[in-house]
């Protein structure tokens, strides 16, 4: 019962593999991709499909945010949102032994917890409302296999990168306290880990292009249920360990 999806960070990378992977599924109404600066998005102005919606809006931005709200819930109305994906991420490495560079660790919580806390309680009344409507919404937060303390690789996990594996720990936490407090209000939330993908942060030397990680990961939160309710999955659908 897919209907109206909103999608952040839908200008590059994984966002916008979902973007076309989301616009295969006929039960998809209208899907807004978020993206920063819409003239800068020429690959997402490209795709053309008239339920696709680009709006502008920088995560890091309350009033931005504001603005992305008003303007999708105007064109939405009492039908709500039914998917959010809190795709838009960053990660800055951060040598954990040497003198700790705050801001670059700081900015791994600002936009991968922060933001998209921020970002997601914006869109709760669109949620609800969608949730109302047709019995339940879904919050998918975009996370990471290197957030999962139990999966930690150990001595063999890349240390510059502990900042954003905390952040995403983060991110975590709060999809499971999320898929508690608001399932009274019909919203659902899970944590999804892309696989390691070939993007400007993924590099190219990562397992998955764009394509198979996103052409799995669009079908299976189009499937998800109340059975999915605070889990965390891999791209394969295949369950993970917090
Ligand atoms: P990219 O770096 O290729 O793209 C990141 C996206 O996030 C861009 O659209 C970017 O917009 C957007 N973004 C960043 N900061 C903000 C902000 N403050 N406000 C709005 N949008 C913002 O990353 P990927 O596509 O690889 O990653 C997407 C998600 O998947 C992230 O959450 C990442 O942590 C996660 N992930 C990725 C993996 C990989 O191997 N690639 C592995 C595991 C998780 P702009 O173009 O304006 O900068």
């Amino acid at each position: 019962m897919v209907k109206n999806i909103v999608l952040t960070g839908g200008n590059r990378g994984i966002g916008l593999g979902l973007v076309k992977e989301l616009l295969k599924n006929d039960k998809v109404d209208k899907l807004f991709a978020t993206t920063r600066d819409a003239a800068k998005s020429p690959e997402l102005q490209s795709i053309s499909d008239p339920r696709l919606v680009i709006v502008e809006m920088n995560a890091d931005c309350d009033s931005s945010i504001a603005k992305a709200v008003e303007q999708i819930g105007k064109s939405v109305g009492a039908s709500g949102v039914d998917i959010l994906i809190n795709n838009a991420g960053v990660l800055y490495a951060v040598d954990i032994n040497a003198p700790i560079d705050r801001k670059g660790a700081a900015k791994n919580f600002e936009v991968n917890c922060v933001a998209t806390m921020a970002v997601t309680f914006a869109f709760k009344d669109l949620l609800k409302a969608a949730a109302k409507a047709s019995g339940s919404a879904q919050v998918v937060n975009i996370s990471s296999e290197l957030g999962s303390i139990s999966l930690t690789w150990g001595p063999c996990a890349p240390r510059h990168f502990t900042a954003y594996s905390m952040s995403k720990a983060a991110l975590n936490m709060y999809t499971k306290t999320i898929s508690m407090d608001w399932k009274a209000d019909g919203i659902r939330a899970t944590s999804v880990h892309p696989g390691w993908v070939k993007t400007d942060m993924g590099t190219d030397a990562a397992d998955l292009t764009v394509e198979e990680s996103t052409s799995n990961m669009a079908d299976m939160i189009c499937k998800f249920g109340e059975a999915n309710n605070g889990l965390f999955y891999n791209w394969k659908f295949e369950p993970l360990t917090w």
